[in-house]
């Protein structure tokens, strides 16, 4: 069976036909830099990694773009309000630059924990793509499709035919909502900004010269720009945030496909939401989890695969503690006898790991679910019959499941349980605290306790021995 895909552009399950044979260019739609992403907004990047990981091992050659907004995006998608990170520095005191590059920073830091491999992503940021974007918005003028307002250069969508094509969306629920907080000088209710100027008399801290003025470029151009400059046009695959395809690859594809007649890509795939306790994650409300507070960020990579990428998912503490139980499982199972080597006449029998044979009946079993639009979850499931088929040996399954692996970046190979360490200071204290009491000094080791016990730890005596627990 070979791949099948939802396009959003056709709203149809199509064959996959890469556009040049054996390679794969991809494009995902990136984090806004101006506040961390929650885990949430991290699902399109562990599905981009998968994307790239289970392409390369049908045999692709892949080049994939991940952007960072870090200029442009305006607190609503529909080019209303304030550019989030101008707004995010007036009110942090912060400078613009300086916030980016921290949130950024903090955004490789979430993927490499979820073990993506960072050195084969290109990720771009919107400022350093500027010329980019002038040149392309001069090219939509050239052609006669935007027009100067009072606050910027817009897109004319009533110019073009098709607009709002991508998910076969109610243009006219679109304009609806467009005229929520409507500008007057809009042509359209749907068009949108190309450039923006600065406010007259206001220095922003990101703006630059343009043939219209100092300004900014709009949100939609960069991610144009870039696909141009980075990728060329078309592109086999552009992945986003479900609530992208509405307003933001719409306009992307007006961008792209009017002035150069090629389509902007081929497929188009979009990720569902994660839901919180049955609710939208929002910071506003308390109501959310970044990547930071999950002991084991593995094992939130693992739920999120569970559950296909188009279904809405709903994140709650036991489905959590239910998804680390088995990741665990896994990874010990692929441990199993590196920890308790089997051994005969006194040789280590290691070496058998690596003389295990991938079963192929389970492997194509597993692709041909990831080839059925990628069901990972039906693909999850696979591992664990192969792991209880009793006719298969451990070093088969071990090789197999490692293979399998491969594709979904889980790092079963590598997993290390977080043995809780205890600091120095304290087994200092423990160890002093042991001679006292081999002297019974009882006064002594009572105030060495409580010494212990003031720096967070307890100590429990059980016998000749003892445990050290944090409090
Ligand atoms: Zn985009």
């Amino acid at each position: 069976m070979s791949l099948k895909i939802k396009n959003t552009l056709t709203g149809k399950i199509e064959a996959f036909k890469s556009i040049k044979r054996g390679q794969i260019s991809m494009y995902h739609c990136g984090p806004t830099v101006y506040k961390p992403a929650h885990i949430g907004n991290l699902r399109p990047f562990i599905f981009a990694d998968f994307l790239r990981r289970y392409f390369k091992h049908q045999g692709y050659k892949v080049r994939q773009v991940i952007n960072i907004t870090d200029v442009g995006h305006l607190t609503s998608d529909s080019d209303e309000g304030e550019d989030k990170v101008e707004q995010e520095a007036k009110k942090s005191g912060i400078k613009a630059r300086k916030i980016t590059e921290e949130i950024t920073l903090r955004f490789m830091q979430d993927l490499e924990k979820l073990n993506v491999n960072l050195t084969e992503i290109i990720f771009p940021r919107a400022t350093q793509y500027i010329n980019e974007q002038i040149i392309l918005i001069e090219e939509l003028e050239k052609a006669g499709l935007t027009y100067k307002t009072s606050d910027g250069i817009y897109f004319n969508t009533g110019a073009i035919k098709n607009y709002g094509k991508l998910g076969q969306i109610n243009l006219a629920g679109l304009e609806e909502g467009a005229r929520v907080g409507k500008n007057d000088e809009k042509k359209n209710p749907t068009d949108f900004a190309l450039w923006k100027f600065s406010e007259p008399n206001i220095k922003r801290e990101q703006e630059w010269q343009s043939p219209w003025g100092i300004g900014f470029p709009g949100w939609h151009i960069e991610c144009s720009a870039m696909i141009k400059s980075i990728l060329g046009q078309p592109i086999d695959i552009h992945t986003g945030g479900i609530e992208h395809v509405s307003i933001h690859h719409n306009n992307e594809i007006a961008q792209s496909e009017s002035t150069s007649n090629k389509k902007l890509s081929n497929y188009w795939v979009h990720l569902n939401h994660i839901l919180i306790n049955g609710e939208k994650m929002a910071k506003s409300d308390g109501n959310v989890v970044y990547l930071n507070d999950i002991k084991n960020p593995l094992a939130y990579k693992y739920w999120i695969l569970t559950s296909h990428y188009s279904t809405q998912s709903n994140y709650t503490e036991e489905a959590m503690s239910a998804a680390e139980v088995a990741y665990k499982k896994l990874a010990q199972f692929i441990k199993k006898d590196l920890e308790k080597p089997e051994t005969k006449n006194g040789a280590n029998l290691n070496l058998k790991n690596t003389s295990g044979k991938i079963n192929k009946k389970y492997l194509e079993q597993f692709i041909n679910h990831l080839n059925n639009d990628f069901d990972t979850p039906q693909a999850i499931a696979t591992i664990w019959l192969m792991l209880k088929d009793q006719t298969l040996s451990y070093s088969d399954k071990r090789i197999t499941a490692l293979e399998m692996d491969k594709i979904l970046g889980l790092n079963l190979e590598n997993f290390i349980e977080q043995i809780h360490v205890i600091p120095a200071e304290i087994t200092t204290l423990v160890e002093e605290r042991r001679k006292a009491r081999t002297e019974k000094d009882w006064v002594k080791s009572d105030e060495i306790r409580a010494k212990i016990e003031a720096l967070g730890y307890t100590i429990k005596d059980t016998g000749d021995s003892y445990e050290v627990m944090t409090n």
